[in-house]
């Protein structure tokens, strides 16, 4: 079969990934100069690696995880302590890891053991996170009505381990507040975390996930046949009589026509292109539930370190949610000769929420962002600054909020020859990596079942 892939996210990439090894003639288009959608990475005019986002990888990353391996690339990444550090005012680091005994006793113990708790937030969250502990998929599903604060308020949990603990959390996981963000997929978080010791260590790309990751996929897909082209964006569908599409119409007018046809776009852009035809199918009606969370990704180079913590850091009362040090954590990349970096640090933070900072101008954003670095590290107050960037992403992963997650789309369209793959589509995972390499596994499996394949 000839098989166009529209968007080269890892959920395109993933679907190319399994439809070359079945021998299918793929062709992949991106409307951008760089490959990786949400985790692409650049290089500024100094050699430095310019993320969109800083990622980590989750030990439960089965399917992202097999794919890595598949390319040859399961050495490229690095797995950290497992532990969950919050940066603090005035210099201080609070730690909660896990106790080295199965779970849930490892989570109740380091829970026990925290510092940054009083004994009324630990008993209260042992007592409240249970149900989340010991619920299944269907106890999960049944509490997505619900932002994840009421559910903390409802089952007795404190208020303060609320905005001390989850607050980060929720803005890591969704770029959202606790006010915001479904119960879903918070509790479903602590279940992990407190059923499956080694599903919540986090891993970070050696390098960046755009040279660690995208490009040995990449270079994958094109050893087996696979085409892909850049800078080709698609503006449209062309359809038959019964409303299949017969061909797709790049912005530079070139037309596409293939046996099947993934989209593997983010549901935004999608719904931009959509043939008004196919709205009289709820389907394609229901993705317009869907509205992106802004966030905003920052890079700071520093002329010396400012930490030397070599993991992921939450913060919480600063424009910066989680964060780190990627000249410490990514030892293959950021270091003295590449770029600018000069065995300094490089702190790469994710502002979250970013609705209101869109459109402040980058310096200003830097400017309080640096402030907050002086406080949270207070090093940083000797040591120059070399240069930062700004990444804006208005619209980025679907906002997970109540009642939103029964609207996500099936990979096998209404249409016949149209499939979905994108983070946002039914897979069991939130907008993730991990939920793309999995959509992008789903498609291309429900795509040759339909086409008796
Ligand atoms: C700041 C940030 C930090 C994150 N951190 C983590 C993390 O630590 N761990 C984690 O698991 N996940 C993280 N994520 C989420 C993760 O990046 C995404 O869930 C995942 O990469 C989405 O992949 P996708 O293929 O579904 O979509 P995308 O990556 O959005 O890919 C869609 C592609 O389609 C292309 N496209 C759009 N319109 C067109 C068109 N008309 N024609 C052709 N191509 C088009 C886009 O350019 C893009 O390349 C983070 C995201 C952000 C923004």
């Amino acid at each position: 079969m000839k098989i166009a892939i529209f968007g080269a996210g890892l959920a395109g990439l993933a679907a190319a990934v399994e439809l070359v090894d079945k021998g299918h003639s793929v062709e992949i288009y991106e409307k951008r100069k760089v490959l990786g959608g949400k985790v692409s990475v650049w290089k500024d005019s100094d050699g430095d690696s310019i993320e969109s986002g800083l990622h980590i990888v989750f030990g439960g990353y089965e399917q992202l995880q097999s794919y890595l391996k598949r390319v040859g690339a399961e050495h490229n990444y690095k797995w950290k302590e497992h532990s969950l550090i919050y940066a603090e005012e005035n210099g201080k680091l609070t730690v909660f890891k896990k106790a080295n005994l199965p779970s849930p006793w490892g989570e109740v113990m380091g829970c026990l053991k925290t510092d940054f708790l009083t004994l009324r937030d630990k008993l209260s969250l042992i007592k409240g996170l249970y149900p989340a502990i010991t619920g299944d998929e269907a106890y999960f599903r049944s509490q997505d009505g619900m932002t994840y604060s009421e559910w903390h308020r409802r089952k007795g949990a404190s208020e303060h381990s609320l905005q001390k603990l989850w607050r980060a959390i929720a803005l890591a996981m969704n770029f959202i507040e606790p006010n915001i963000i479904s119960a879903r997929p918070m509790i479903t978080i602590f279940n992990y975390f407190g059923t499956n010791y080694t599903a919540t260590r986090f891993a970070f790309f050696r390098k960046n996930p755009g040279d660690s990751m995208i490009e040995p996929i990449r270079q994958y897909i094109q050893s087996k046949g696979g085409r892909i082209f850049v800078d080709a964006k698609l503006s449209r569908f062309e359809l038959n009589n019964d409303d299949t599409i017969k061909g797709a119409v790049l912005r530079d007018g070139h037309n596409i026509v293939a046996d099947a046809y993934i989209s593997a776009l983010p549901v935004h852009n999608l719904k931009k292109i959509l043939p008004p035809q196919w709205l009289a199918h709820k389907y394609f009606r229901n993705l317009h539930e869907f509205v992106g969370s802004p966030v905003i990704n920052c890079q700071l180079w520093f002329d010396r370190k400012i930490t030397d913590i070599d993991n992921l850091m939450f913060s919480q009362g600063t424009l910066f949610a989680t964060f780190a040090d990627v000249s410490i954590t990514c030892p293959d990349d950021f270091q003295s000769g590449m770029g600018t970096a000069n065995g300094g640090s490089v702190m790469s933070l994710v502002l979250a929420p970013a609705h209101q900072l869109l459109d402040m101008p980058n310096e200003v954003i830097t400017d309080i962002v640096i402030e907050e670095i002086h406080n949270r590290f207070p090093k940083s107050c000797d040591a120059r600054l070399l240069k930062s960037t700004i990444v804006k992403i208005p619209q980025s992963v679907y906002k997970a909020v109540p009642d939103v997650d029964k609207f996500r789309p099936d990979q096998i369209s209404p249409v016949k020859n149209f499939f979905l793959a994108g983070d946002y589509t039914d897979q069991h995972y939130l907008a993730s990596m991990e939920g793309a390499a999995l959509s992008g596994k789903l498609v291309a499996e429900k795509l040759l079942s339909r086409f008796g394949n």
